[in-house]
């Protein structure tokens, strides 16, 4: 099964690689056809390429006077260049328009970097097929926080607390802005949201990790039940490299979500690996935002006071409250 999936992400790079080198060859076939100067540039740069290629084979020659053509000629083909540059633009043409456009520019859409590991991309796609995600970029790519709308939220005084659901959720959105923001900082941001559904914790959540991920950063967002699966999958089943992989990543992941905090079951097995995550995310300076439709009283009742200590001191808590939009809910 593992293999199967590793195969399976394999032969999708393969047509996206594909997919791309169609697209672009058609792209060079439009341009070639409606500015015919182009394709006089581009037979005037394979000759002088070769011409170069001639010349440094060319053992006869004196190597001064090999030095100064092969100058020579890279200066015609820059020039070429720049030549091909201005004519596309002068067309309309951006740039860019004769560039391969691969999904990711890191690894050229081979999932691998020169140095021979793994790109980000395989390995979210390893996380995503892990969690029987399709594509997660694909899930969040309506949720950002320009889409948050503050404006639903009441400005009236909230009965038991200081300020107005509106007051809060401005609070929150700053504190999540500025998670994204400095994500990179060895700053030990961590997160934890709680309070009702239907009070903006999941767009939240969502919007961060669309952000990050936009950002090229590994992340690893699933609900606490879904990881306490994987995780004894993994321990009791499923020993194969894409198992394995997918339990390291809840630790190596530039960031994880865990969703639904308190919805899996309780037991000692869970409760033990939960702290085991947090607390060695916490070690290494991996950062983590949790989000709990429970009260940090109740959070108590069920974890062990190992885990509610460092979810208390080592996460900015974030209260939602106000009256249930509904939300949540009707965005499904
Ligand atoms: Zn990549």
């Amino acid at each position: 099964m593992a293999e199967y999936k590793t195969k399976e992400i394999l032969k999708e790079y393969e047509r996206s690689r594909e997919q791309a080198q169609k697209d672009y060859k058609e792209r060079i076939d439009y341009i070639n056809k409606s500015i015919p100067e182009i394709k006089e540039i581009d037979n005037k740069i394979r000759t002088l390429g070769l011409e170069m290629t001639k010349l440094v084979l060319d053992d006869t020659k004196d190597s001064n006077y090999i030095d100064l053509e092969i100058d020579r000629i890279k200066a015609e083909i820059e020039a070429l260049k720049q030549q091909k540059a201005f004519i596309l633009t002068e067309n309309n043409f951006p740039l860019s328009f004769l560039k391969i456009h691969y999904q990711c520019d890191k690894c050229s859409d081979t999932g691998f970097l020169t140095t021979g590991k793994k790109c980000t991309c395989f390995k979210q796609k390893i996380i995503d097929s892990a969690y029987g995600i399709s594509n997660l970029k694909d899930i969040l790519r309506k949720e950002n926080f320009s889409k948050f709308d503050i404006n639903i939220f009441s400005d009236k005084e909230y009965e038991g607390e200081e300020s107005s659901p509106k007051e809060n959720m401005q609070k929150i959105l700053a504190t999540c802005e500025d998670f994204v923001e400095n994500f990179n900082e060895d700053n030990g941001d961590n997160l934890l949201l709680f309070g009702p559904t239907g009070l903006g914790k999941t767009f939240l959540c969502n919007s961060m990790a669309k952000a990050l991920l936009d950002k090229g950063y590994l992340v690893v967002y699933q609900t606490a039940f879904k990881i306490i699966d994987i995780l004894a999958n993994y321990k009791f089943h499923d020993r194969t490299s894409n198992s394995e992989e997918a339990y390291n990543l809840l630790f190596q992941s530039d960031l994880l979500i865990i969703d639904d905090l308190g919805t899996e079951l309780n037991n000692t097995f869970a409760n033990i690996e939960i702290f085991n995550i947090l607390n060695n995310r916490l070690i290494n300076g991996k950062k983590t935002i949790i989000s709990t439709n429970l009260t940090p009283l109740q959070l108590k009742d069920i974890y062990s006071d190992r885990v509610t200590s460092r979810l208390f001191g080592n996460y900015k808590q974030q209260k939602f409250f106000g009256p249930d939009l509904r939300w949540e809910r009707q965005r499904g």
